[in-house]
């Protein structure tokens, strides 16, 4: 579903990405680890677009985007519509419901039917558990709940794929778990999921892949239970003593 190949991204002189390949299966879950400002929230960004790669390639079920070619807006937006991110501090607006937020991709970029629209945000909401607060505004509801609805205003964009950055770090530790019982039921919907988190429970019960990065690199990768309890690499060795 995902082909990433030599992905580089520079910030001026900063070269932030040093050449990132990663592939993932359709209803496959990649969870990325690693120190601060290894580039793990840059290169969710460069999959989405939302940042300009400087170099390489992503392919999404089957479009291609090459950075090293001019890209067209046309094509960058057909491109952005196959993934959809959920940020760490959720990005609702303010003045708009549950509901609304939810409603709104849809509805206003996409040109969804209004009824439509909101059937399908009724429902996004009955998912993660919010069905009781469809006209609440985000500060009536607690961290958690918003991030739920970040994930159902994900969602209503029908992604192929969708990108969690940090999705529970702001959040009260009482309120991680609700938030992550959302992501284990979509990963085991079979939703194709890339996750930067420090979640290591999560990662053992929901991914298939770690990846670990440090400086712009993959310094290694391979199933939840070997990263976690048999690490080759000594970077990661000692990242994993300092977060568990
Ligand atoms: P992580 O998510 O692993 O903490 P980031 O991707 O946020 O890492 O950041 C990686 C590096 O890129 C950091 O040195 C950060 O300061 C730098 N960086 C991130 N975004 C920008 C930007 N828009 N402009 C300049 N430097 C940036």
């Amino acid at each position: 579903m995902i082909a990433i190949h030599n992905l580089h991204k520079q910030f001026g002189k900063l070269e932030v990405l040093k050449g990132i390949d990663l592939d993932v299966q359709k209803g496959g879950t990649t969870v990325v680890i690693g120190p601060s400002g290894s580039g793990k929230t840059t290169f969710l960004r460069c999959l989405n677009i939302l940042e300009t790669p400087s170099a390489g390639s992503v392919t999404i079920d089957e479009q291609t985007v090459d950075f090293s070619k001019p890209l067209s807006k046309k094509s960058i937006a057909a491109f952005r519509k196959q993934s959809a991110m959920v940020f760490q501090h959720y990005n609702l607006f303010p003045h708009m419901t549950a509901l609304e937020n939810v409603m709104e991709g849809p509805a206003t970029v996409q040109k969804v039917p209004k009824a439509q629209a909101r059937e399908r945000a009724v429902q996004l909401l009955e998912k993660v558990g919010l069905g009781a607060k469809l006209d609440e505004y985000p500060f009536q509801l607690s961290g958690g709940q918003q991030q739920r609805v970040g994930i159902a205003r994900a969602l209503a964009l029908e992604p192929k794929v969708m990108l969690f950055d940090e999705p529970t770090s702001a959040l009260d530790p009482e309120l991680v778990g609700e938030v992550l019982q959302v992501m284990k039921d979509l990963a085991a919907e079979g939703m194709t999921m890339i996750v930067v988190t420090h979640e290591m429970r999560f990662a053992r019960e929901a991914a298939n892949e770690v990846l670990f990065m440090d400086g712009g690199h993959v310094i290694e990768r391979g199933r939840p239970d070997d990263i976690f309890t048999n690490p080759t690499e000594e970077r990661t060795k000692q990242f994993l003593n300092l977060i568990q």
